[in-house]
């Protein structure tokens, strides 16, 4: 059994914190290159450049890709083999605790959801814990604005609804969205399961990379069907229209109880910002 320190994870976490909020992931950044090549629209390509142009200098001087620097989202994988010695969500808490301070990200997340007042260093963290096989740990951040997440929705549909129907939610979802998720988007779906774990699903494939393609043919398909017609919609880069207001269209499907088809659509902005580590 391999043991790892809280510190550890402490210390990483923090680091993640910095690298997801300045760097922008390298599939995101190449999807946006590509968008503005293709882009029709005079202004849409030059919200392009000015998002890459950003993007740039975030990175170059150690400051964030957008004021809002997000709920700290985590996905682990734990290994079997792997023993921690300490409360491993007290660890990922103490790191964005130090990493929203230290790197001066902004502080969004209020104590109570009614009552408000600010817990002053971002935390809580979202932990979404799952266990592997091995001896190692896979941390990835995936910060997530207000913005996008509120133009996400989660449906309990009719069987008999099929693909279609999902295809017709999600583009409908994007459509009602129009420029307030900060498009260009990426659109994370998620088929089956519960309810609430349709909604964890349509968060947990936006991080699959925008380079890789969806392993099941199926849903490839369908990805490509919901990214064309988003595209098709007209919304464009920041709403000023254009041809591209997604950058990828990312499904995961689970099992479903005969009687139900939930449906969930997790929007994420063109800051989409995913880092992963490995301990
Ligand atoms: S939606 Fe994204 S880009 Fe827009 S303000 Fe929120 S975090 Fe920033």
């Amino acid at each position: 059994m391999r043991k790892i320190s809280p510190e550890i994870i402490t210390e990483k976490v923090k680091r993640l914190c910095f690298d997801a909020a300045y760097d922008l992931s390298p599939d995101v950044e190449n999807a946006l290159k590509r968008a503005m090549d293709r882009e029709i629209s005079v202004a849409g390509k030059e919200i392009l450049r000015q998002i890459l142009e950003n993007c740039q200098i975030a990175r170059n001087e150690s400051v964030p890709i957008c004021q809002d620097t997000g709920f700290a989202v985590f996905f682990i994988e734990i290994g079997d083999e792997v023993f921690v010695e300490g409360n491993i969500t007290d660890a990922i808490n103490k790191g964005v605790s130090q990493g929203y301070t230290d790197g001066y990200l902004r502080k969004s997340v209020l104590k109570d959801p009614v009552q408000g007042g600010n817990t002053g260093d971002n935390t809580p963290a979202i932990c979404h814990f799952e266990f592997v096989p091995g001896d190692k740990i896979k941390i990835t951040a995936l910060p997530k604005g207000g913005g996008s997440e509120n133009m996400s929705r989660i449906k309990m549909g009719k069987p008999a609804e099929g693909a279609e129907g999902i295809i017709d939610f999600v583009v409908e979802t994007v459509s009602e969205a129009g420029p307030n998720p900060c498009p260009p988007i990426v659109v994370g779906v998620g088929i089956g399961g519960t309810f609430e774990l349709c909604a964890k699903n349509a968060k947990k494939s936006l991080l699959r990379s925008l380079d890789e393609p969806n392993p099941d043919p199926f849903y490839r398909e369908m990805e490509e069907k919901i990214f064309e017609r988003v595209n098709n919609l007209g919304i464009g880069p920041q709403g000023l229209g254009g041809i591209t207001t997604c950058l990828g269209v990312n499904i995961i499907a689970h099992p479903r109880h005969i009687a139900s088809f939930p449906a969930a659509v997790n929007i994420e902005c063109h800051a989409h910002r995913h880092k992963e580590i490995i301990i």
